[in-house]
């Protein structure tokens, strides 16, 4: 969905200056839930402290930034949370949160409201709690999140359910949407399980396959681009990344997305990342200044100098409305910044054949295949290499 005028303008104008707009905070990766998808090393290897916390949103502040994510691990794991958070706010920044709950109170839901949180997401993984505390590997964990979001709402605050969706609860996404419905919160069913933080990729073993997602793609309520279908009745796409700031620009258009361009992430240990699923060390901000960083250095640069326009293989790509390529699990999975990688063009060709394209292939898809038909030419007529033309005499047949 469009933003507003102003948003977009501002959006516009932090895209073309490079300000910071918008930054994720990791105040910690410690955790008091074990979810099997998670991608987080749970060990404090020291955590930035409260002055080192305190120093950097200052210098955030200098630097134009206005939206701020807590994130984690879990935050209220933090003792100084609710210092950092009455800081940040006096700095005035559009703080939101991101948590499990589930050491949210009826008093600490208070004190959320009176420093004007603006909203917290909160992960649900089904509506049956079975379901849900064999993901978080926390028995309870479904009932207290639960009343959790109830002490939130009472306060009038925004909440907002997130559910990434893996084999375990696949066919819980109607509850969810159910469960959502009940509480009056809006919620984002998420397809993305991405590999650890440190490169390490069992946990994409857990990612449904693209037709074992069919149901939730074709679901014309969650996916407006379904033939027939109808938009959700919520500020942004009912099924989408929970990772994304959920503001949406046309200044994006020429651009992989916000990574660098607007935004940023910053783990628990002061390194600053182009984004936390773009796990590229650009600086650290125990040895460097926020800006030093942010405007000095060279990988920083490189994400930011990328135009969808000049990728090598996605800009020929006749289905590219229908992907949501992630440059950061391009880089993780594929190894290249630049690159298509397997996971995106599968899911966009079940898009696009959802939204009525005939035989969608992706480019990646179309070059492998052509690599393939010229390998296998090549091995029958030894040193004759790629045959031009041959293509167009048996032309590939699109699945
Ligand atoms: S790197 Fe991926 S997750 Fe991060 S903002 Fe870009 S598209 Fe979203
Ligand atoms: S479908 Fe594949 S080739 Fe096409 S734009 Fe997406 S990642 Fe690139």
């Amino acid at each position: 969905m469009a933003e507003t005028p102003v948003m977009d303008r501002l959006i516009r104008r932090t895209v073309e200056q490079h300000l910071p707009l918008n930054v994720h905070f990791d105040l910690t990766y410690r955790c008091n839930e074990r979810c099997v998808h998670c991608y987080l090393d749970h060990e404090d290897y020291g955590e930035v402290t409260t002055a080192e916390v305190k120093a950097v949103l200052d210098q955030l502040a200098a630097v134009g930034t206005l939206f701020l994510t807590f994130s984690g691990g879990e935050i209220f794991l933090r003792k100084d949370f609710f210092e950092l958070l009455e800081y940040a706010r006096q700095l005035h920044f559009d703080v939101s949160l991101k948590t499990n709950a589930l050491l949210v109170t009826a008093e600490r839901a208070t004190r959320l409201r009176a420093l004007g949180v603006r909203r917290i997401q909160i992960s649900i993984y089904s509506a049956d709690p079975v379901v849900h505390d064999a993901i978080t590997k926390v028995r309870g964990s479904f009932e207290r999140s639960l009343r959790a979001i109830r002490f939130l709402k009472t306060q009038g605050l925004q909440v907002k359910i997130a559910c990434p969706l893996m084999k375990q609860n696949l066919t819980a996404f109607r509850s969810v949407q159910q469960l959502a419905e009940e509480l009056g919160v809006p919620y984002i069913l998420d397809l993305t399980i991405t590999p650890k933080i440190d490169g390490d990729m069992t946990l994409l073993a857990l990612r449904n396959t693209g037709h074992d997602l069919l149901p939730v793609l074709q679901d014309p309520v969650l996916n407006p681009r379904v033939k027939g279908g109808q938009e959700v009745m919520q500020s942004v796409p009912a099924v989408g990344s929970a990772v994304s700031s959920g503001l949406e620009s046309s200044a994006y258009d020429d651009i992989p997305c916000s990574a660098g361009h607007n935004s940023c992430y910053i783990s628990p240990y002061g390194d600053v990342y182009p984004c936390v699923q773009m796990p590229m060390p650009t600086g650290n901000l125990r040895q460097q200044r926020f800006e030093e960083v942010w405007y000095g250095s060279g990988e920083m640069r490189r994400v930011q100098s990328v135009r969808e326009s000049q990728l090598p293989v996605c800009s020929t790509c006749s289905i590219r409305q229908y992907c949501e390529r992630c440059p950061g699990l391009a880089q993780m999975e594929g190894g290249d910044l630049l690159g298509a990688y397997e996971r995106a063009c599968e899911l966009a060709e079940l898009n696009a054949r959802l939204a009525g394209v005939e035989h969608p292939v992706s480019a990646l898809h179309q070059q492998q295949r052509a690599a393939k038909f010229n390998g296998t030419f090549s091995a029958v007529l030894p040193g004759t290499g790629s045959i031009p033309g041959l293509v167009r005499i048996a032309p590939m047949r699109a699945t």
